[in-house]
């Protein structure tokens, strides 16, 4: 077995030294690196989480001209926020910025506290959190791992694993390696290096700055450490969503509090029975979920889109209103709105796709739809079975 290279003090700081240079010569230069203001780490770091990099720069900037500061936040109506948030996902993840804001507004007048004890206790702040927050903006001496991190940590080490032991052992580790100052930085580099070269496929030990310390590099193991997880099952599913028109206005309405996409926006939408075809599936979501009768045309649009472990085809028709009031038992409310209006909504990715496609030609759409209904009406299972 090959003996631990890094147990010396001198070759931890020259491991230290290694990273940190090499984190100066190659990092990308990502916008909320060059800020030192809690609120922007604190910020960057929640939007970072589940997303990429690339992703995140661009809604860093645009988040931060529309709330500058937490004080603006907290103040913010939650809607708005999910609307800023739409595309990222985890929409959790605003919900908890907002109940953080508004709790360090009321509680410590509006500012991070440098405090890993108090901002344990607020809503998203998880161990990484609150160590990469107080490291980066206030130079405390606190470890993080994440993913990258820790796949940096699990080579160079050999320890890897799902067990408690080795998540605490890799903690431990990822604090042992931090310098007396400049922890933020080196936590920072840590991430880089794991994003950029030690990579979860084919790391690139040749440019790797810790290769001469690297364990799993010197046994061969870089690329089995840690062990690849089995393929997700995939499950595919099949979905209506149903844009339905009266007059001028189409009919939108507010998902439930809980749940996926909640408080969000969207057009009817649900999922296709085995046997039934898009257009009895698009009239019997609308009836079920808001009430309404509708005369269903043609499709409008029809894509795939992923969420988790699910790979759903949402074929998105077009309909008529023909009676009924609003009423549901699943959505919060329903409104009719102009297209135009769609925009100050929040709706996930998908809805939002689809929203889009009515704006950018509204009178075709309306036209379209006015033919397609009658179209579509003569036949009976006029498109085809999904499965
Ligand atoms: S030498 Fe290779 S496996 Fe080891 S830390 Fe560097 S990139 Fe990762």
């Amino acid at each position: 077995m090959a003996r631990a290279p890094i147990s010396t003090p001198g070759n931890w700081r020259q491991l230290r030294h290694n990273l940190l240079r090499w984190f100066r010569a190659h990092a990308r230069p990502l916008p909320w690196r060059e800020s030192r203001d809690p609120y922007a780490i604190w910020l960057s770091e929640v939007l970072l989480q589940q997303t990429q990099a690339a992703t995140v720069v661009r809604y860093f900037g645009r988040f931060l001209r529309a709330f500058p500061s937490i004080a603006a936040l907290a103040s913010a109506e939650e809607q708005d926020l999910l609307r800023h948030w739409e595309g990222l996902g985890y929409y959790r993840r605003a919900r908890d910025l907002l109940r953080a804001a508004r709790l360090l507004v009321s509680h410590h007048d509006g500012r991070i506290p440098d405090d890993p004890e108090v901002l344990s206790r607020l809503p998203g702040f998880g161990r990484y959190t609150v160590g990469a927050v107080l490291s980066q903006a206030f130079d405390r001496r606190m470890p993080i791992v994440e993913a990258n991190s820790r796949r940096v940590l699990s080579r160079l080490f050999v320890v890897s694993g799902a067990s408690r032991n080795v998540e605490a052992r890799l903690w431990e580790l990822a604090e042992m390696l931090l310098p007396d100052g400049g922890a933020g930085d080196f936590n920072q580099a840590l991430m880089e290096l794991g994003a950029l070269v030690c990579t979860a496929r084919q790391p690139d030990c040749g440019r790797c700055p810790l290769a001469k310390a690297c364990l799993a590099r010197r046994t061969g193991q870089q690329e089995s450490i840690p062990p690849r997880r089995g393929r997700a099952i995939i499950e595919k599913q099949v979905e209506v969503a149903v844009v339905c028109r009266r007059g001028q206005r189409v009919l939108v309405a507010q998902r439930p509090r809980h749940g996926r996409w909640a408080g969000m926006w969207e057009f009817p939408h649900g999922p296709m029975n085995e046997h039934e075809s898009a257009v009895d599936a698009g009239r019997r979501t609308v009836m079920e979920l808001t009430g309404c009768r509708a005369d269903i045309g043609d499709p409008l649009l029809d894509f795939a889109h992923a969420i988790t472990r699910f790979r759903i085809r949402l074929i998105c028709l077009q309909a008529r209103w023909r009676g009924g009031a609003f009423r549901s038992e699943f959505y919060q409310q329903g409104k009719w709105l102009l297209v135009e209006d769609l925009m100050t909504l929040p709706f996930s990715a998908p809805q939002r796709r689809l929203a889009a496609t009515l704006s950018i030609n509204p009178a075709a759409a309306k036209r379209s739809v006015a033919e397609s209904v009658n179209t579509a009406t003569s036949m009976k299972s006029g498109h085809p079975r999904c499965r």
